[in-house]
């Protein structure tokens, strides 16, 4: 089975994933803004940027990455992995936005994500 990474990118917020591992303050409000704080791997004070889509540390990973690319550098585990942990999040999160689609409808409830379709 493979991994609707266009999905999954547009899912999670990569702001939102190192909001979990380190603490951000906002430095910019311009495109959906930029947060900045200390690295969750090396520390500092603001040398990590991130916004919905990417994200750096200036002084361990200075090449921008995604949000996938975060998932496996801050959990340390495969590209798989990471796609799986993000689909998960991004479950909770699409059903914690939308809960009138608990009621039946057509009797088409599966429970399953509009991730994987
Ligand atoms: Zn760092």
């Amino acid at each position: 089975m493979g991994y609707d990474v266009a999905a999954i990118k547009a899912a999670c917020q990569v702001v939102d994933m190192v909001q979990r591992n380190t603490t951000l303050h906002r430095v910019a409000s311009t495109r959906g803004g930029e947060w900045a704080g200390p690295c969750p791997r090396c520390g500092g004070r603001d040398r990590f940027h991130a916004t919905g889509t990417w994200w750096f540390c200036r002084k361990c990973h200075p090449k921008r990455g995604d949000v996938i690319e975060y998932m496996m550098w801050s959990e340390r585990v495969s590209f798989v992995a990471a796609c799986d942990r993000l689909a998960a999040n991004a479950i909770v999160k699409a059903e914690r936005a939308a809960p009138l689609a608990r009621f039946p409808r057509d009797g088409a409830e599966s429970g399953t994500s509009a991730c994987f379709s």
